[in-house]
């Protein structure tokens, strides 16, 4: 019988369920919360093909019904440690331990947050300049950051937005000259360097920040605040020896395997560069097929 776990119940280890499930596997997802993940909680979906425009909770939420008819079998608990075992690999949680033969992380990232967010996420707040950027065409941004996430983001947010200030506390923008290059050739982008976001202001929508920069505070009017200082891949549970990592990432080849034989994984938690939920999905599909053909040879 071929058996696998999944960890992670997000969009890329639901499709990783699609996949494994249809071609004969039993499947065990390991979701500490609800199934979809990230992408449920995103108001507007406009980049999925086939929806000019979905609620991330209707996709995600017909995603795991797809699966469950498919039968999925679900443990809604927090994994704690992924080992080798004898069989395979064990997933440990704080309630018991189980054994697969082969398993998918799909765990996906966390983003570093500002710690001044408070309920602005989704109402001005954004993570994503891809995503939501185009909510905020013709009108003012900030981007917090001085990184290559933030210089990406403040890139492809000039081309829609009014004005973007990106606003980091360094000295300089720590990216590829030749990034920085190209953000600076938009007349319409404004750096703030030595400077730090201490606030946001708004009646229940971004409507300014609150910026110190020499000695003094003051307000600068934006419709939005993308937060770009970096994101961190949920891996820390991970201890499997031989895992290949890039900046944490799991590095995986172009079936969605580590470099571990039987360990896969899919979605934001890899290396793969487009971070998207069309990306996500199309790691699941590899991870579960081949996650599921691989247990069928272990005996
Ligand atoms: C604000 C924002 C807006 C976005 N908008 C878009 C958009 O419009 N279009 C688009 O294509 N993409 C968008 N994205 C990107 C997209 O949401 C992600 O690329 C995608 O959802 C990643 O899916 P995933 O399954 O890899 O990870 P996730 O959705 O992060 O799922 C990981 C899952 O693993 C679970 N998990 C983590 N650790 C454990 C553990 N130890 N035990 C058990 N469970 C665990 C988590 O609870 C979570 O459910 C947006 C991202 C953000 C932040």
């Amino acid at each position: 019988m071929k058996k696998i776990a999944i960890v992670g119940g997000g969009v890329a280890g639901l499709s990783a369920a699609i996949y494994a499930l249809r071609s004969g596997a039993e499947v065990t997802i390991f979701e500490q919360f609800g199934l979809g993940g990230l992408a449920s909680t995103i108001d507007k979906i406009e980049n999925f093909p086939s929806y000019a425009s979905v609620e991330g909770w209707k996709l995600c939420s017909d995603m795991a019904a797809q699966a469950k008819a498919l039968g999925l079998k679900t443990v809604r608990q927090r994994v704690l440690s992924l080992e080798r075992s004898d069989g395979g690999f064990a997933v440990v949680t704080d309630k018991a331990r189980y054994d697969f033969p082969a398993v998918v992380v799909a765990t996906g990232t966390s983003h570093n947050k500002l710690g001044i967010e408070g309920d602005y996420v989704g109402h001005g707040v954004s993570y994503c300049a891809t995503c939501d950027g185009a909510f905020f065409r013709g009108k003012p941004v900030a981007v917090a950051g001085g990184g290559r996430t933030a210089v990406s983001e403040a890139t492809y947010l000039a081309d829609i937005c009014s004005e973007v200030y990106v606003v980091t506390p360094q000295p300089n923008f720590s990216a590829e000259d030749k990034a920085v290059q190209a953000l600076l050739a938009h007349s319409n982008v404004t750096p703030l360097f030595n400077t730090a976001l201490y606030e946001i202001f708004g009646d229940g929508e971004v409507e300014a920040v609150g910026l110190f920069e020499n000695g003094q505070s003051r307000r600068l009017t934006v419709s939005a605040l993308f937060v770009a200082t970096g994101a961190a891949p949920v891996t820390d549970f991970v201890r499997v020896e031989g895992v290949k990592t890039n900046r944490g990432y799991l590095v995986v080849d172009g079936r969605c395997e580590t470099s571990v034989k039987g360990l896969f994984a899919a979605g934001d938690v890899t290396d793969g560069s487009l971070k998207q939920i069309v990306t996500a999905c199309a790691d699941g599909a590899k991870a579960g097929s081949f996650a599921a053909a691989f247990s069928a040879t272990v005996k």
